[in-house]
């Protein structure tokens, strides 16, 4: 157990099987790829791998309300060395120049360290998806030091720069311990203005609604933080809330699914097409298996058929198919187009 008060437990609807049958299910719902169909943009494909996103594993030391990984500390579930040795082969082999790190907090799966060591000496750009608190919980307040000496970007979870809603959607001192992280990353030059050093925060709305304009709340943002706790970041990235795993589950249980589904398809903004990230992004599990997205692969999609299931044991002659591949779509998708639109860097338009 961890020292933070946890928010919740495990999903009810934590099978992505089920998850997946629902969302197929709501036959009153608009099907995403007829959306895109009506815009010319079907089938969906893929445009290159700039971005080999890898979710090493679903151990967390938080429970937030909303995680679509349904992560937490009862989760076992952690990549190993072989399929993250098969991560680094593609990465290179693949000439992919991004490395994007994810969980669960990704810093606890044991060989966090080794890969990002690996990774950056070939030469690769590498994010970690952190979510702030890991950086100052006992046996990890070193990573700080380490990630800044392998200059790493940190793309950090903070849903809101008010204590009372971070801790209602992450969990009880979440927020003072965010806060206290960040500024050992302002210490180290993490943020600074012309500092090298990335650090990104990400915002996700707390109820059933799209995020409002980014660079606006990025300046609200950058102002509250700066003022109140003198804390510099970068940029901030805005996300909707997919209707997946936690937060589908919330849905469900307070009779806001069919409405935030609405909101989402009437919001269907086809000027996001073009940049959604599973065009450009390739996403393994902790087991290795293939998806377009880290969404499809939290609901258990894989690739089409044609491509191979699983990173370990892909040869070079699969690499250009995959660069080309038709991606799998669902009515989840319609969380990436709406609005301005959303993606893990943010708003797409
Ligand atoms: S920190 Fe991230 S991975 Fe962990 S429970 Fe929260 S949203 Fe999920
Ligand atoms: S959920 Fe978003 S990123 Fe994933 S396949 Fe659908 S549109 Fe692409």
């Amino acid at each position: 157990m961890t020292e933070l008060t946890l928010v919740r437990r495990r999903s009810t609807l934590a099978d992505p099987a089920e998850q997946t049958r629902m969302l197929a299910a709501a036959a009153h719902l608009p099907v995403f790829a007829e959306s895109l169909a009506r815009h010319g943009e079907s089938p969906l494909t893929a445009q290159g791998i700039e971005v080999l996103q890898i979710n090493v594993g679903k151990v967390c030391n938080q429970t937030c309300r909303h995680c679509h990984v349904d992560a937490g500390p009862d989760r076992r579930e952690s990549m190993d060395r072989a399929v993250a040795e098969a991560c680094l082969r593609l990465l290179r082999g693949g000439n992919i120049p991004t490395l994007d790190i994810t969980g669960g907090a990704p810093e606890m799966n044991p060989h966090f360290r080794w890969l990002v060591a690996e990774a950056r000496g070939l030469g690769k750009r590498v994010i970690d998806r952190c979510n702030l608190t890991i950086l100052v919980t006992p046996a990890f307040e070193d990573l700080p030091e380490f990630l800044a000496e392998h200059s790493v970007e940190v793309v950090a979870s903070l849903p809101c720069y008010l204590e009372e809603n971070v801790d209602k959607q992450r969990g009880d001192h979440a927020f003072e311990r965010s806060i206290r992280a960040l500024r050992r990353l302002n210490e180290l030059g993490y943020g600074l203005p012309d500092s090298p050093l990335s650090l990104s925060l990400v915002f996700n709305p707390v109820g059933p609604s799209l995020p409002p304009a980014q660079d606006r709340l990025e300046a609200d943002y950058r102002r509250e933080l700066r003022d109140r706790y003198g804390v510099e970041f970068t940029r901030l990235y805005t996300i909707t809330n997919m209707p997946i795993s936690r937060f589908l589950d919330d849905l469900l249980q307070s009779g806001k699914f069919d409405a935030y589904m609405q909101k989402l398809v009437g919001a269907f903004n086809p000027a996001t097409v073009d940049s959604l990230m599973c065009r450009t992004t390739l996403s393994v599990d902790w087991q290795g298996n293939l998806s377009d997205c880290d969404f499809n692969q939290m609901l258990g999609l894989g690739l089409v058929p044609d491509q191979p299931r699983n990173i370990q044991g892909l040869r070079e002659q699969d690499f250009a198919n995959l660069f080309g591949r038709r991606i799998v779509t669902g009515r989840h998708c319609f969380g990436c187009t709406a609005g301005a639109g959303s993606s893990c860097q943010g708003s797409l338009s």
